[in-house]
């Protein structure tokens, strides 16, 4: 397998894997975290959702639906996506975050692809879903932005999540294409820069589904350790929305450090339908982004 189809399978497979992981926990405190599971390292299921082990949320569930709308004939189209959006609704999902379900409610109910403008629209449901985006624009910077930020626009406008979007798809962006992580934390101390409030060294300890902490959480566990494993174990014993932040530092320790860094037991663990899915998209993903790869030079 050549390096960027490791990594982007990396990214996608390690976004399952960090939802599977996290879900268990979702809500959960770091303290009670620990009185119940001690330090959290397996796929154990249960939590609120009452999961199997393995099993995924609305997270990855959400990305496979955007997956789906890309590959269909007719490629990127926002109302396909939004109509992808409404079918997964439809399938009565064991999770659906509020802001998610309010902006799809209002595609059926009004037939518009774009949420007007709330306070309260600075959840992190956007941003855990652009992966599919990224991939099938890979070698398009100009592309991969703007379409990752008119998807999260269906249900999600407010100036924090477009900010982390963008930073989130740039950084997955160029981590599959191969650059480092020293290279990609330069793009969220940009961020840190235009907007102080994502500040995350040193870290403030919160892992809500408020997007300026899942990108905190993410960047100072990312950032932090040098594999896959404690990554995301580190993520998910945070608590608070860990699915959530769980996905998000998968998908970025699964592009820095491809699929083989993924433990064994989790990938095994991981509900069987979603892989297959995964691994199916991710593949036609970068078929896309292979299409869509400007000419070097004119064609006749
Ligand atoms: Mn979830
Ligand atoms: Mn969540």
């Amino acid at each position: 397998m050549s390096g960027v189809r490791d990594r982007a399978l990396g990214a996608y497979l390690g976004l399952a894997v960090g939802d599977a992981l996290g879900a268990p926990v979702e809500f959960m405190t770091p303290m009670e975290i620990r009185e119940r599971h001690g330090l959290l390292r397996e796929m154990v299921g249960g939590g609120w959702l009452r999961l199997r082990p393995g099993q995924v949320t609305d997270d990855t569930e959400m990305s496979l639906a955007l997956g789906r709308a890309l590959l269909a004939p007719g490629g990127f189209d926002l109302r396909a996506v939004a109509e992808a959006f409404a079918a997964w609704l439809r399938s009565r999902p064991a999770d659906v975050g509020n802001t998610c379900r309010q902006g799809i409610q209002r595609f059926l109910a009004e037939g518009t692809i774009e949420a007007p403008p709330r306070e309260w629209h600075a959840g992190n449901g956007a941003a855990m879903r652009i992966l599919p985006v990224v991939l099938a624009a890979l070698r398009n910077p100009v592309t991969c932005r703007a379409r990752s930020l008119a998807q999260a626009r269906i249900t999600h406008n407010h100036p924090l999540s477009d900010a982390a979007v963008e930073t989130l798809a740039e950084m997955t962006r160029r981590l599959v294409l191969g650059e480092s992580k020293p290279a990609v934390r330069g793009l969220v101390e940009e961020l840190v820069r235009r907007s102080p409030l994502f500040r995350f060294d040193p870290y403030p300890g919160r892992a809500t589904g408020y997007i300026v902490d899942t990108l905190q959480t993410v960047a100072h566990f990312f950032f932090g350790s040098e594999d896959f494993e404690t990554c995301l174990v580190g993520v998910v014993n945070r608590g608070g929305d860990a699915d959530t932040t769980g996905a998000l530092a998968g998908m970025l320790a699964g592009a820095a450090y491809g699929c083989a860094a993924i433990p064994e037991r989790w990938r095994k663990t991981l509900d069987r339908n979603a892989a297959r899915e995964i691994e199916a998209q991710a593949e036609g993903l970068l078929g896309l982004s292979i299409r869509a790869r400007p000419a070097a030079a004119p064609q006749r």
